[in-house]
């Protein structure tokens, strides 16, 4: 029997054969209460999304917003994207190759949201699978729940037909955790008493002395995306910390930390410490923000700001008493303005952006400035 057209779907039909870019729709159940049509297409991500690239000489964002704007679902255009850099063994920070838990083994985090579906999935401490993102997405699509962790995770993986490896691990991966392990961890395992002496340096000292590229210190991709229709969808993937407790899984994955979606109102996600992003779930904090009618920076500023309040403890502060650590968060709300915002001012610091005039690394608004102390 040939399905009925509905008049949502006759009109974007139409404008398909009219040349407007605009592909075949899904049918996502219940109509979601706000739809905004019109809106100009965009996806943001973090720096590295714009610096991998794929075969085709693209990034993940351009792929992203090429998929995107061709009529693909926006979801599986961002894991196409984010696939770039998860599969890009010079990405130390995501997927293959990279940085691995403290002993030795890469375990990848990821979740991602449909915004029209009011679907999402996410995996933790996911071994052997090189694009730990599309796991997620097989959560999503193929259970009844939105995160799956550890071996389980990877059972999963398996019955799903992905190809586990034995070492995600790179030359590169490799050489870096046994320089770390030199330096030996003393600021993993904190002494109750002494936990307020205790630092997080010795990471920090081979990005000083150019060991690791600062930016991937707190490496991670997060891309969002909105297409001419207004549907929102986002997806984090991560290698998470460098050199964490076997078992530690960060914000990446946790709906609400790593990535929030909310189909009517934006998403918003996460790069940096994640701990202090899960203490605060501030990405869910930041799509509220938008839901009370906040621009997209507004809201991540409130959101930073919140982060900052909650920084107490003196080995997490500097000097002046600010938090010691770096995070970002880049926003996409339902009228497709963008904004990407970092605790800190950095003229390094850059986020991208792909719209219809090109791709480019803009720099992220900081609430602070940096300390000299
Ligand atoms: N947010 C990630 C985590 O805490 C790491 C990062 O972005 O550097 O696992």
């Amino acid at each position: 029997m040939r399905k009925k057209i509905n008049r949502r779907e006759f009109v974007l039909a139409g404008a398909a054969t009219a040349g407007l870019g605009v592909g075949p729709r899904k049918a996502f159940g219940r109509a979601p209460a706000v739809q905004t049509a019109g809106v100009k297409p965009v996806v943001v991500a973090s720096g590295n999304g714009h610096r991998s690239r794929n075969s085709d000489g693209e990034t993940c964002v351009e792929v992203a917003f090429r998929k995107m704007t061709a009529g693909d679902d926006v979801l599986d255009s961002l894991i196409a994207g984010v696939n770039i850099v998860e599969l890009d063994p010079d990405d130390a920070s995501v997927g293959y190759g990279g940085r691995p838990n403290a002993d030795g083994v890469v375990q990848l985090d990821s979740c991602c949201m449909h915004g029209p579906k009011r679907q999402a999935g996410g995996v933790g401490a996911l071994e052997g699978v090189r694009a730990p993102s599309l796991v997620a997405k097989a959560v999503m699509d193929h259970t009844d729940h939105h995160l799956l962790v550890g071996d389980g995770a990877q059972q999963f993986a398996r019955n799903m037909g992905f190809k586990i490896e034995a070492d995600l691990n790179t030359d590169n991966s490799r050489r870096q955790y046994l320089e770390w392990k030199r330096r030996t961890d003393p600021g993993h395992y904190l002494n109750p008493e002494e936990r307020l002496e205790a630092g997080i340096q010795a990471g920090l000292d081979m990005v000083a002395e150019g060991i690791i590229p600062e930016e991937e210190y707190w490496g991670t991709i997060n891309c969002d995306g909105i297409n001419g229709q207004g549907e929102i969808c986002g997806v984090t993937t991560t290698s998470g910390l460098s050199w964490k407790i076997p078992g530690r899984v960060g914000d990446s994955p946790i709906l609400g930390a790593g990535l929030y979606v909310d189909g009517t109102y934006g998403a918003a996600g996460s790069t940096g410490r994640g701990e202090a992003n899960l203490y605060n779930l501030t990405s869910y904090l930041i799509v509220e923000n938008l839901r009370n009618g906040m621009s997209s920076k507004d809201a991540g500023m409130a959101g930073l700001k919140r982060i900052q309040e909650n920084t107490v403890e003196s080995r997490l502060l500097n000097d002046e008493g600010n938090p010691s650590f770096g995070i970002n968060f880049y926003i996409i709300d339902a009228k497709g303005e963008y904004a990407g915002v970092s605790l800190y001012e950095s003229e390094r610091s850059r986020y991208a952006v792909c719209t219809e005039n090109g791709a480019e690394l803009a720099p992220l608004e900081g609430l602070l400035q940096r300390s000299n102390g």
